[in-house]
């Protein structure tokens, strides 16, 4: 069976898991909306995070942090002076590229281009003769500098004070509320803060579907620490991030990690984590040591202090920073990838089936009357189960094609209601993976959901 990007994309349009943003105008490229499973699946997916990385870590606390920032946040972290990346546009078929991953990609990662000036990336472009990849013409712009943040104004009057940025990142909000979650919940280094959001870039290559989008949500908290312990908390960080993807169903075989080269002259270490998607081996998640960098930048634009008073031994330091990142669509997409089968039946039949982690299946349980005269007491099991989890009711077609769509989402149980039920209370559960089937009390079934999905 080939997983194609194609098969994930069709299963998330015709069930509900995704559609493409503002369809009925001809869609907005690289903007995606959440269906009713796909919304579940992915507040699931936070949910998990959230429970692993703050609820379950004693030194670790969330936040939500505005998206629109004072624009000087931007200027301390360095994304309006430095204008992005080099651009160069391929004048006949009007795709943008970065002038060093071109580099890059043709000489197989042997030269550094990240190190050259724009007229070593022209001239090294021209003497090679690096054609565009999509169209394969020679036809380059010179390289431009574009900001990949997303400018809007505020207040009536379009003057440049008045420019604000969607936010690129979200991590901006944890550094500037560094000091206030410090104070507030007494914590000692080293300690995290943890947030959810969404961020915003004029990416140049954005594509292939929840991989690369213009607006996408990221789940990241950066750990402040002492520099010395600071190398034992990357490693640490790294272990827990690689057990978390492993955790929500991602196989080990398609998970690697991958050292940068690289790094930013700040930074004493960074890696990725690498997912093995349909198109080939690519970045899921970041762990980086910025050392005391954004801390530091802050309290320079700010003028505020940004150092942390050690309560035992009343040294005061600017913390060193070890972040880990996410983007909570490219780990749907992970998910629904590695989740999407399709199982020759003994009948001969195909099913597609999601062999989702229970934990994060849209619903847990699909409520099913084996005949419309049943439909009563099939609705009061529904009403029951509905109180403690997301369930799905579904009288509608062969019994067979409703078991069907119900594995095409992922739903762990099937309780299917029959003349039985009426006289002893019991009904029959299926299991989507096993699609073996045990009769059970109505009473005992909440119990029986709880330890399915526990994560
Ligand atoms: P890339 O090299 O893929 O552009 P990055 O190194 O710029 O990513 P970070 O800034 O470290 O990414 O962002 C952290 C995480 O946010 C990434 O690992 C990825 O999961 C997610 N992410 C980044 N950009 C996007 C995007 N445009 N669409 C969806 N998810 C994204």
């Amino acid at each position: 069976m080939e997983k194609t990007m194609d098969k994930i994309v069709n299963l998330c349009k015709s069930r509900g898991f995704v559609f493409p943003g503002s369809e009925i105008y001809n869609g907005f490229a690289n903007t995606w909306d959440f269906g009713p499973v796909g919304v579940e699946l992915k507040n699931n997916i936070k949910r998990a995070w959230w429970k692993r990385f703050v609820q379950e870590e004693p030194n670790s606390y969330g936040v939500d942090a505005a998206i629109l920032m004072n624009p000087k946040v931007w200027e301390a972290s360095g994304h309006v002076q430095s204008f992005g990346d080099p651009k160069m546009d391929c004048k006949k078929c009007k795709q943008r590229f970065r002038a060093d991953t071109l580099i890059e990609a043709h000489s197989k990662g042997s030269v550094a281009a990240e190190a050259m000036s724009n007229e070593e990336l022209e001239k090294y472009i021209s003497d090679h003769h690096i054609c565009c990849p999509h169209c394969g013409n020679f036809d380059w712009t010179p390289i431009r500098k574009f900001n990949p943040m997303f400018k809007t104004s505020r207040g009536s009057l379009e003057a440049e004070a008045d420019v604000v940025y969607l936010r690129p990142e979200t991590c901006q909000g944890e550094y500037v509320n560094f000091l206030n979650v410090q104070r507030t919940t007494r914590a000692k280094v080293p300690f995290s803060i943890a947030q959810i959001g969404k961020s915003f870039r004029n990416e140049i290559t954005p594509g292939n579907f929840l991989f690369r989008t213009i607006e996408f949500e990221q789940m990241e908290f950066q750990t402040f620490c002492r520099d010395e312990n600071s190398m034992e908390i990357y490693e640490k960080n790294k272990a827990a991030a690689l057990q978390f993807a492993k955790d929500v169903g991602l196989k080990e075989e398609n998970l690697r990690f991958h050292d940068h080269d690289k790094l930013a002259h700040y930074a004493k270490a960074a890696c990725d984590i690498q997912y093995k998607f349909p198109i080939g081996w690519e970045e899921l998640n970041g762990i980086h040591h910025r050392g005391t960098w954004d801390l530091s930048r802050h309290q320079e634009f700010s003028g505020k202090s940004m150092q942390y008073l050690d309560p035992v031994s009343n040294e005061k330091f600017v913390p060193t920073v070890i972040e880990y990142s996410i983007g909570a669509d490219r780990l749907v997409l992970a998910v629904l990838c590695e989740a999407y089968d399709e199982e020759n039946l003994e009948n001969g039949e195909t099913r597609v089936v999601m062999h989702l982690h229970p934990a994060l299946a849209p619903y847990k349980v699909a409520v099913l009357p084996l005949q419309k005269n049943l439909s009563e007491k099939a609705r009061e099991v529904y009403a029951h189960l509905s109180k403690h989890f997301m369930c799905d009711y579904d009288e509608a077609g062969s019994i067979g094609k409703r078991y069907r769509r119900q594995d095409e989402i992922g739903t762990p149980l099937c309780v299917t209601i029959d003349f039985d039920t009426l006289e002893d209370n019991t009904v029959t559960v299926r299991d989507r993976d096993s699609m073996q089937q045990i009769r059970l009390q109505i009473d005992k079934l909440v119990q029986y959901v709880e330890d399915k999905i526990k994560f």
